[in-house]
């Protein structure tokens, strides 16, 4: 059997005539930027997720820098990070000109870890990134507590934790606003890069449309410098077909994880990823903790199973921060966890009978 680590073929051919249609709609009205799929797709996607504001751009990347940038976050700001996420949740930090302060995540739920919050205040903090990593929703009462009485921006990095959910309130909605990425292989992922910001502050909205859009809403009316930051007709069309599907596609993410843990949960080499109480885990990502990962990981691929890691450097400790000259000691957890962690396959795709055959391969694995 081969598995692999992402199937997009598999999900693409289960609404082929849908997409197919929906782009060469796109083609034949020439409707390539702006224009009714966008609109669509924002209107679409703020109905689907219950939001005031949809704010189309090209990337996840784009909409957390152009979220910074419209909050007045500037050089002399310092923003709160984790140390594991993508590079996204530290890179647009810096681009707005003020400095990315990073926290370690929490031992149990890989996201940051709220209790480190506090010390890792100090006058210049304006903002704190929460980034929802594999899904998983972070620790929002006490973060969001926190921002409130030290007067912070509360950004939410949604781009794992499409439709995740906090004591019933979905991710995205706790704070000024919330960036989405539908790269490929997210959640909801176009066939291209895409992104958008969530917000129920109308002014927030039209600012940073207004700034994605070279700083004008009405053709050659530029009121500021802004930057061009688009979502393109073809992935606003793929999009608007997938989103009727994607809480079904949702749902099957979290059956596949209680099959994981219902046929991994024997092995004592392993540890599977808990759900925080009270929550939705959507698992872009199931990441569990692996004695001889490297082992593992050569071992599953030899049998066909394809696997990842995210990530295997946490943020502080890559070239890019080495001006910031943090030691592994800093960031403890993120810094031991980035050679036992391990994502396997996880898409609403993955049968059982894939999910028992990567079982029995992990448990042959220990075996030997
Ligand atoms: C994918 C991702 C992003 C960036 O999204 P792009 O659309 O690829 O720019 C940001 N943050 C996190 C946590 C991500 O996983």
């Amino acid at each position: 059997m081969y598995i692999p680590f992402v199937d997009l073929k598999t999900q693409y051919h289960s609404i082929k005539d849908e997409i197919d249609k929906a782009i060469t709609s796109v083609i034949s009205e020439t409707a390539f930027i702006g224009g009714k799929y966008v609109e669509d797709f924002e209107n679409n996607f703020k109905e689907v997720y219950g939001v005031r504001n949809c704010v189309s751009v090209a990337n996840g990347t784009d909409s957390l820098y152009i979220i910074m940038k419209m909050l007045g976050i500037k050089q002399g700001d310092e923003v709160i990070t984790v140390a594991n996420s993508w590079i996204s949740s530290s890179e647009t930090i810096s681009l707005t000109g003020a400095s990315p302060v990073f926290v370690d995540i929490d031992p149990n739920y890989y996201s940051l870890n709220e209790n480190l919050l506090r010390n890792a205040i100090t006058k210049k903090t304006k903002a704190i990134i929460a980034v929802h990593l594999h899904g998983q929703v972070c620790e929002m009462s006490k973060i969001n507590e926190l921002c409130k009485e030290l007067n912070l921006f509360l950004i939410e990095d949604c781009a794992q934790s499409h439709f995740s959910e906090y004591h019933g309130q979905r991710a995205g909605t706790f704070g000024i606003a919330g960036s989405f990425s539908f790269y490929p292989g997210k959640n909801l992922g176009a066939y291209g890069d895409a992104g958008c910001i969530i917000t129920n502050d109308d002014e927030f909205a039209e600012k940073c449309r207004m700034f994605a859009r070279h700083g004008a809403l009405k053709k050659h009316r530029h009121e500021i410098e802004g930057i061009n930051s688009r979502m393109d007709g073809i992935q606003a069309a793929v999009l608007n077909v997938k989103l009727p599907y994607i809480l079904n596609w949702t749902k099957q993410r979290i059956k596949n994880a209680s099959l994981y843990d219902k046929y991994l949960k024997d092995i004592p080499e392993i540890i599977l990823p808990p759900v925080r109480p009270n929550s939705k885990h959507t698992f872009h990502l199931y990441v569990i903790r692996a004695q001889n990962r490297d082992r593992l990981l050569d071992y599953l691929k030899s049998e066909g199973i394809e696997t990842a890691i995210h990530y295997p450097t946490a943020l502080p400790n890559l070239p890019a921060y080495k001006y910031l000259d943090k030691q592994d000691g800093d960031f403890p957890i993120s810094t031991s966890y980035q050679s036992t962690i391990l994502s396997l396959p996880m898409y609403p795709e993955l049968t059982e009978e894939m999910i028992i055959f990567i079982a029995k391969t992990i448990k042959s694995f220990y075996k030997d």
